[in-house]
């Protein structure tokens, strides 16, 4: 018979941690599963988070730990061979900043640290889920850890695992993009200012995040191409990048880091299984154009703590889960929505496209109210 508990926590990525330190001092019995023994230090990928996300982590304590951590005043949305284009400043959101980007391990590492202070989570790290099944009242996950396999039960079983055991338990919608990013760190001649740059060329886009005293690059294009790029000598790379994206942040100096990650969208439906709930990106895996993955799963991990503190009772009955599912549809939708529309609307040539482009992009920056509302969502959200 396996241990019950009131909630396990597949995968403590940034999602799955945040949920297990939004649910500190419940006094629940909380078990968190992760694959990896020590922190994602080899994720080269820069994350860009939001005004909330940063209120989120905050109340969970962690924001202050995250460093390097560079703030986004400014971001410049351009489009490569068209007019208009639209300049997006904290000063009209009355924030501090749109928005701070961090490495990947940064978040991940401030996370586990939490998490290894937080003394009644049972915290398995090294432990790889491998299969998910039904117990009455209960979820169960079967998981191999140290060369030996187990199992563990719970009321409320979350996966946030990044998507592979969704497959089992919920429908899923996938669109693959053809696209590969290719991120990497890279400076310029000119100071950032803090400035990040969204910039459409047909193959797709091309976003500069300041990060330090340079850039964090995502570039998105074909994957032979991804490749390619990778395995050009620098000097090559930042020609080619100067010619794709301008010189509007200067002239490409150097560049280090390469590597690239593959691109797709893939939505779940709810899971079929009883007592189970998907979280980030094994709800929804995201492309990074418009850079939602992470904001909106943290939203997905608050949400949920709130539900779990509010309503212990029903915890991981049917109804618990279609009110989670019910809450979080909305934001979740539009995320989706206009991440996938920004893809599919700015990565092509066709000049009545790119004319109607550019008169979006130059409403956007003459409407404040229109401006002020896309700000308004970026950071926090339906
Ligand atoms: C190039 C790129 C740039 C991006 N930029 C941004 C950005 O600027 N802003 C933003 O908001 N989002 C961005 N994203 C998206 C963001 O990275 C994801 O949304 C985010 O990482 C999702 O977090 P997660 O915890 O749900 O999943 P993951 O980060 O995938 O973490 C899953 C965790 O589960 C563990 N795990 C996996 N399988 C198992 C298993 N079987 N058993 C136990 N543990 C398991 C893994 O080890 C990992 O720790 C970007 C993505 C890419 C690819």
């Amino acid at each position: 018979m396996s241990t019950l508990r009131d909630v396990v926590i597949v995968g403590g990525g940034p999602v799955g941690a945040s949920l297990a330190l939004a649910l500190r001092d419940s006094g629940l019995s909380l078990t968190l599963l992760e694959a990896r023994t020590e922190a994602a230090e080899g994720d080269r990928r820069s994350l860009a988070l939001s005004h909330g996300s940063r209120l989120i982590l905050e109340r969970l304590g962690v924001w202050d730990q995250i460093s390097p951590l560079t703030s986004i005043e400014t971001i410049h949305v351009s489009q490569r061979g068209g007019f208009g284009r639209a300049l997006l400043r904290a000063a009209d959101a009355d924030a501090p900043a749109l928005g701070y980007v961090a490495p990947y391990g940064a978040v991940q590492r401030a996370l586990t640290h939490a998490l290894h202070q937080y003394r009644e989570l049972e915290l398995l790290q090294g432990a790889r889920a491998v299969r998910l099944d039904k117990q009455q009242d209960a979820a169960l996950i079967y998981y191999e850890r140290e060369g030996k396999s187990n199992s563990i039960a719970g009321k409320l079983m979350v996966l946030a695992d990044g998507g592979a055991l969704a497959l089992e338990c919920a429908e899923q919608r996938t669109h693959d993009y053809h696209q590969s990013a290719v991120v990497a760190n890279v400076s310029t001649d000119s100071p950032h200012r803090n400035r990040a740059f969204e910039r459409f060329a047909s193959t797709g886009p091309i976003a500069l995040l300041p990060a330090g005293e340079g850039y964090a690059l995502v570039w998105t294009t074909q994957p032979n191409t991804a490749e390619q790029l990778c395995n050009l000598d620098a000097s090559e790379f930042l020609g080619k990048l100067q010619a794709q994206f301008g010189d509007r942040a200067g002239h490409f100096i150097s560049v280090e880091g390469r590597t690239t990650f593959p691109l797709s969208m893939r939505v779940a439906g709810a899971p079929t299984h009883e007592h189970v709930v998907l979280l980030g990106n094994a709800a929804q895996t995201l492309h990074p154009v418009a850079g939602q993955g992470l904001n909106l799963g943290l939203r997905d991990a608050w949400e949920l703590a709130e539900q779990i503190l509010s309503q212990r009772e029903t915890l991981g009955g049917v109804a618990f889960c279609n009110a989670f599912h019910a809450t979080r549809r909305g934001d979740r939708t539009t995320s989706v929505l206009l991440t996938d529309a920004l893809v599919r609307g700015f990565s092509n040539d066709l000049a009545p496209l790119r004319w109607l482009r550019g008169c979006g992009l130059t409403m956007l920056d003459s409407l404040p109210p229109a401006k002020r509302g896309f700000i308004d969502r970026m950071m926090f959200g339906a």
